[in-house]
């Protein structure tokens, strides 16, 4: 966490060094396990930097799967209930349906009982037999997360984590805001989650750094955007180990097993910060010729991919500097 967080604050401070400004705003906290920081470059105002902290707060309680007061938290102890959910709640659940069935199951939010045996895993130094992986397969499956009129509720003893789509939810919701009240340039970095609105003020794309999966504190490579959301999924810097053998936090939900295959990480750049962030997770997941061409399929979103022998591939779209 602590190598993490160091790490994510050299990519924020590379965001600010890239940027030429008179006198940029920035705030920032913890949340979601992981620094979040806003930087206004133009016409803002320490009102938009508290209104963005609360909604940050506010949405780290709401979906955090660690607080027991949390909906997610409530929904995974509700025995199979419907649970009433206010609007916001729902509209996030069915995006991460949506994206789940776009991505064939590769994103899915219905992981966690695969991510808790690996958990144990890592506190026992042995990795989770088959039968005890095949024990909770028939809990995970995106069509166990029911949602009706009267709110939501999970089947098949379902557990949900929207840790793989809640800080681009929060992203886009802060985007929408700076927007709405007249914000025309700033980063939003929700632990490498980032959303920018506009340009810089001098005209110029904003730079994004990606993170090097293999070497702290480096950039393996730096994307130019404008009014765009950047995400990477996929950095061992967020793994786990078991024994002496290093794992992904990122789950196939297909086997029950962290992810390893050709990729070290993979950074989507599209509108939407939710959807790069269930796309990059789930790119993740299928591997780079899978993910290649799904990225290729999909209208509006493109791919930066760090494959294993450390190599980068981006798609036709993306501006590497
Ligand atoms: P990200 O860093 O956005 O790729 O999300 C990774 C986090 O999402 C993990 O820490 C888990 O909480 C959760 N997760 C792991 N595997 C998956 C998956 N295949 N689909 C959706 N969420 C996942
Ligand atoms: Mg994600």
């Amino acid at each position: 966490m602590k190598r993490m967080m160091i790490f994510l604050c050299c990519i924020s401070l590379f965001l600010f060094g890239g940027c030429k400004q008179t006198a940029p705003q920035t705030r920032q906290t913890v949340a979601f396990d992981t620094p979040c920081t806003i930087t206004l470059y133009e016409g803002g105002n320490e009102g938009w930097l508290d209104e963005c902290m609360s909604m940050i707060a506010d949405r780290n309680e709401l979906w955090s799967r660690t607080d027991p007061h949390s909906v997610v938290s409530k929904l995974n102890e509700a025995n199979g209930k419907t649970i009433a959910q206010n609007t916001m709640t729902v509209d996030l659940l069915r995006k991460a349906i949506a994206w789940s069935k776009l991505t064939n199951g590769a994103f899915d939010i219905t992981v966690l009982p695969y991510t808790q045996l690996w958990q144990d895993a890592q506190k026992t130094g042995v990795v989770p037999s088959q039968v005890a992986i095949d024990s909770v397969k028939g809990t995970v499956g995106i069509e166990n997360v029911v949602i009706d009129q009267d709110g939501v509720k999970l089947q098949n003893d379902a557990q949900i984590d929207l840790g793989g789509i809640a800080k681009g939810y929060v992203a886009d919701e802060l985007v929408a805001y700076l927007k709405d009240v007249g914000c025309t340039s700033a980063i939003i970095d929700l632990g490498g989650n980032v959303a920018v609105i506009g340009e810089k003020p001098d005209g110029g794309a904003f730079r994004v750094g990606i993170a090097h999966p293999l070497h702290e504190n480096e950039l393996i490579a730096t994307v130019a955007v404008r009014d765009c959301s950047v995400v990477t999924s996929g950095s061992y810097i967020r793994g786990f180990t078991v024994g002496d053998k290093r794992y992904s936090h990122i789950i196939d939900p297909r086997t029950g097993y962290p992810v390893d295959n050709d990729l070290l990480s993979v950074t989507i750049v599209c509108a939407s910060a939710a959807k790069a962030d269930a796309l990059s997770t789930a790119c993740f997941v299928m591997g780079y010729e899978k993910a290649k061409d799904f990225v290729e399929a999909t209208d509006g979103v493109e791919a930066v991919f760090v494959k294993t022998d450390e190599t980068v591939v981006a798609t036709a779209g993306v501006t590497l500097v």
